[in-house]
């Protein structure tokens, strides 16, 4: 029996008679790994080594609402050093049996915020400590590290997640004398690792996933990506991309891998190469500099950011000073106030809409960013309306559908909702706009790149989660943190039905 079983012994109790497990628990194979770990919130089993000990513990705690295995371990990739924290994405038993542990990501995210160097993979768990040889077979399987308890401890119950802090290596050993230090190390690591635990257990539950729907890629920002794309396999790498092809750090890091680079400014790209322009457009400056340096120029702009271009030159064309509703430092207002500098003024709120000044208040257009909250543009518009009472504009019409579809959809669920999550980065608009609606409807939400960004903390008290993404941010990251928050707990998802959105743009001449 256990220290941390004997403390749940209930008086009037048979002696020796453990009171079923509830919570989640913390399980820590050795003396030492528990008496590092037992500031943990959920109290710390010591649960013995090796696979018989592991083996009756998980029996004792069987029906646990979650069990989180702590401990340390042998590296196996050489990308894991000693001092490293693995978190598993599964458990591998001597069978071959693979125990899947799908909350890692968000585990990881947590541990890397402490400032731990942290690697998620596949963990062997082994009867005896492996050495020599077989170390370097099980390493062949693509495993990270290798225990001798994680496999056995998960039959306790589900959720299941490991924390294991790397001691030794093929290259650093345990014979070694500096393995002491090592192990000492690896402690403080485990150590270290007590708040990422604490937030592990607290947000284990049983929850409800609504999916806004629509949601993610939009038209233009799949038609930004197809055509980098294209430029790849037609003019083989490198293809240049003046800025963020559309802002989202997944799809740029993904288009890096095949060849991309991405540039600030057309003066970086080596004349006589092929530059692709990002989605959010650019000013005809842009595009003449990249003239006078021979480049081979592809427009990713979005059709719907080059109809407001069209928009501003015509009101300019006509010596109209143009009211360019949206964010100042925004790539595409930066675009668009380009296409007639002299002309346009850019609001981005209420009050500085309210004390604009035109050079003639007759001659007064307005335009919009694109991927604005309509009802905030809306509102910026009705104090332009008041003021300029021959102002002519697109009413909201600038905002594409995308933007607006997604806030729809996230107005549609938040009643249903106790927390919204939005995929997608930060310096994404329409993201954060999505955000915003959400706070606007009652209901708190956060911005999170992918699931290893969500606050584990924060799920404590979230039974209801809504989940959408922006126009730039992937499909597949919806799915990896829907998955994510069903290692938390058991998951009921629901999708309420939507139109779909019958968008598509053709292509430039360059990769068609
Ligand atoms: S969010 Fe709208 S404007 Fe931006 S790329 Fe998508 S469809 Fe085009």
């Amino acid at each position: 029996m256990t220290d941390q079983l004997r403390r749940t012994d209930a008086p009037g109790r048979a002696r020796g008679q453990a009171r079923p497990v509830t919570g989640p628990v913390v399980c820590a194979p050795m003396h030492v790994e528990r008496l590092v770990t037992r500031a943990a919130d959920a109290g710390v089993v010591h649960t013995g080594m090796g696979p018989d000990r592991s083996i009756r513990a998980a029996a004792r705690l069987r029906g646990a609402a979650g069990v989180l295995v702590v401990g340390v371990a042998g590296g196996l990739d050489p990308i894991v050093r000693p001092g490293d924290v693995v978190v598993a994405s599964e458990v591998r038993g001597p069978d071959g049996d693979a125990i899947p542990s799908p909350s890692a990501p968000m585990l990881a995210g947590e541990l890397r915020r402490l400032g731990l160097t942290v690697h998620v993979g596949p963990i062997e768990s082994r009867p005896r400590i492996v050495t020599g040889a077989a170390r370097k077979k099980l390493a062949a399987g693509g495993a990270l590290a290798v225990d001798t308890e994680s496999y056995w401890l998960a039959q306790a119950g589900k959720p299941f997640a490991v924390v294991r802090s790397i001691v030794d290596t093929a290259a650093a050993p345990l014979i070694r004398p500096a393995a002491l230090a090592r192990g000492a190390r690896a402690l403080r690591m485990l150590r270290a690792a007590v708040p990422a635990i604490d937030a592990w257990t607290s947000a284990v539950r049983d929850r409800s996933v609504v999916l806004a729907n629509p949601r993610s890629f939009c038209a233009g920002v799949e038609r930004a990506i197809d055509i980098v794309d294209r430029a790849l396999d037609r003019f083989g790498a490198p293809v240049y991309v003046r800025r963020q092809i559309v802002h989202n750090a997944h799809v740029v890091t993904e288009l890096e891998q095949r060849g991309a680079v991405f540039v600030t400014e057309v003066d970086e790209v080596p004349p006589g190469s092929v530059l692709v322009l990002a989605a959010h457009g650019v000013a005809p400056a842009v595009r003449a500099e990249a003239q006078a340096r021979r480049l081979t120029v592809i427009d990713a702009t979005c059709p719907l950011v080059a109809k407001v271009h069209t928009e501003v030159r015509r009101y300019a064309s006509r010596d109209e000073t143009v009211i360019l509703i949206g964010h100042a430092d925004h790539e595409e207002v930066e675009g668009t106030v380009g296409e007639a500098p002299e002309h346009v003024i850019v609001v981005g709120d209420v009050a500085e809409a309210a004390r604009v000044t035109p050079r003639d208040a007759t001659r007064v257009a307005y335009a919009m960013q694109t991927t604005l909250a309509v009802d905030e543009a809306d509102e910026i518009a009705d104090v332009l309306r008041d003021r300029f009472p021959s102002l002519r504009g697109p009413g909201s019409d600038d905002i594409c559908y995308a933007t607006t579809n997604r806030q729809q959809a996230v107005r549609a669920i938040a009643a249903d909702c106790d927390l919204m999550l939005v995929v997608g980065s930060p310096n994404s608009s329409n993201s954060l706009r999505l955000v915003e609606v959400a706070e606007r409807e009652g209901v708190p939400a956060r911005l999170v790149d992918d699931a290893g960004k969500v606050d584990l903390r924060l799920l404590a008290g979230a039974v209801r989660i809504g989940v959408t993404a922006g126009a730039s941010a992937p499909p597949h990251l919806v799915d990896e943190l829907v998955t994510t928050l069903g290692g938390l707990g058991s998951l009921a998802v629901r999708e309420p039905s939507a139109p779909p959105e019958n968008f598509h743009f053709t292509l430039p001449k360059e990769v068609s």
